[in-house]
């Protein structure tokens, strides 16, 4: 499993690229989640200021 970026929420702010310790998180646009490095800490879930991630 990995969190959902929710595309039309996200504003691109970058918070959660840095707080993700799997370096799973990207910005291309909008946030983009690499599936298969994702652990689901759920750190980018709390972390995110307009709750654009889900778990
Ligand atoms: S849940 Fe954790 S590992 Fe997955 S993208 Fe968010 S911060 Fe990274
Ligand atoms: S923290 Fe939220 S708004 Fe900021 S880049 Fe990540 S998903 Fe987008």
């Amino acid at each position: 499993m990995a969190v959902t970026i929710n595309a039309d929420d996200c504003i691109a702010c970058g918070v959660c690229v840095d707080e993700c310790p799997q370096n799973a998180l990207s910005l291309d646009g909008v946030c983009v989640v690499d599936e298969d490095a994702c652990i689901d800490c759920g750190s980018c879930v709390d972390a995110c200021p307009v709750e654009a991630i889900s778990a």
